[in-house]
């Protein structure tokens, strides 16, 4: 399927935001990218139009039953001028397991990419060239029909919109609060936890928002069958550097697959140091801890790359990670990933998709 993406250029081009003040999501480029899809035509009429509300049936089966799923990755300056992407064929792959899981049509993965770069290329000024911004891309599938049965949607949009984003470290790397939760639970295997879809994130805000009331930036969740095992924190998969041995809990279904975890395995394994996709309990954990073996904690995911974590509670047992500083193989690991990114360290794995 390789389309033609019809251009429609927008006649009233935004006022740019200042650069310095950009935050995240809150500002968007002059321009979108729509492709539709029926059971009769597949995915069909994609197109690039000008930034704008969408109108929708208050039917349409989104808003009531939330079949949907989204993406989330980045665009990149580099000092010369060049404009990178980040693993987006690893993006689009995983629209495809979402959409599986959500019973959603399987989309074009190459296509995909294809419409990212377009549309990228298309609002290229749109792309902040300040230490540490870039533009955030979301890509994301809705269910279009106007109907309130409980069913399948028989019509879908795939739309693509951009977000010029500040640095996620302003000042400096800093390493956050986290609170293991112990009430509430994200997903169980069966469930959707694998998948990119908006229902996983309406369950977590309440645990996030009690967390926050106590004074952490985010929730640790645990399996939601033995509420035992360390699962990820928020939007971020979870690393611990134990001994001489670092340990990322095992794809188990119920875990988002990160492309941010992919990468820091990757690298990991390539510096010859033992990473383990395993199970880890929260006991273990506080275990190693208390025997001086727990060096170093951060999360890993595409908005802040690497987030060390400096403080973790569980049940009001508190315990400090690495004296409340990033660790040598997490500073390792975000100069790195952030290197490849922006072009100042060679992409010897070939992780970058230039946007010409
Ligand atoms: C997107 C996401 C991540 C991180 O994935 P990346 O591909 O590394 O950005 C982790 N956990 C959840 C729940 C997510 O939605």
């Amino acid at each position: 399927m390789t389309q033609k993406i019809s251009i429609q250029k927008t006649r009233n081009p935004k006022a740019r935001p200042d650069q310095k003040k950009l935050g995240f999501g809150q500002h968007f480029t002059d321009h979108m990218f729509i492709m539709d899809y029926s059971r009769e035509k597949g995915w069909y009429d994609p197109r690039i139009v000008p930034y704008g509300p969408l109108e929708l049936d208050p039917a349409t089966m989104v808003f009531h039953y939330g079949q949907a799923i989204f993406e989330g990755l980045k665009a990149y300056r580099t000092e010369d001028g060049r404009i990178n992407l980040f693993r987006p064929e690893m993006n689009m792959k995983r629209v495809n397991n979402s959409n599986e899981r959500m019973s959603i049509p399987q989309f074009d993965e190459a296509f995909g990419v294809e419409a990212i770069k377009a549309l990228v290329s298309m609002d290229r000024d749109w792309i902040p060239t300040e230490p540490g911004t870039s533009l955030y891309i979301r890509p994301f599938i809705i269910a279009t029909d106007p109907f309130l049965g409980v069913r399948s949607s028989n019509t879908f949009k795939f739309m693509i919109i951009l977000s010029p984003s500040g640095a996620y470290y302003p000042s400096g790397i800093n390493p956050v609060k986290i609170m293991i939760e112990n009430e509430y639970v994200r997903a169980v295997r069966g469930g959707t936890g694998f998948a990119k879809t908006p229902a996983n994130y309406a369950i977590s805000l309440k645990a996030q928002e009690l967390a926050h009331d106590k004074g952490y930036v985010q929730v640790l969740w645990l399996d939601g069958v033995e509420r035992k095992y360390i699962e990820e924190v928020g939007s971020m998969n979870v690393f611990f550097k134990i001994g001489d041995e670092v340990v990322t809990p095992e794809l188990n279904g119920s875990i988002l697959p990160g492309i941010t975890r992919d990468s820091c395995i990757h690298l990991i394994r390539h510096w010859g140091v033992k990473v383990t996709e395993r199970k880890l309990s929260a006991q273990e954990l506080f275990d190693a801890h208390a025997a001086g073996k727990l060096t170093e904690a951060f999360g890993t995911g595409t908005a802040a790359v690497i987030s060390p974590i400096g403080e973790l509670n569980w049940d009001d047992k508190v315990i400090t990670v690495a004296g409340g500083k990033i660790g040598d193989l997490s500073a390792k690991l975000y100069e790195t990933i952030t290197g490849i990114q922006r072009g100042s360290v060679k992409d010897e794995f070939k992780w970058i998709t230039e946007v010409k």
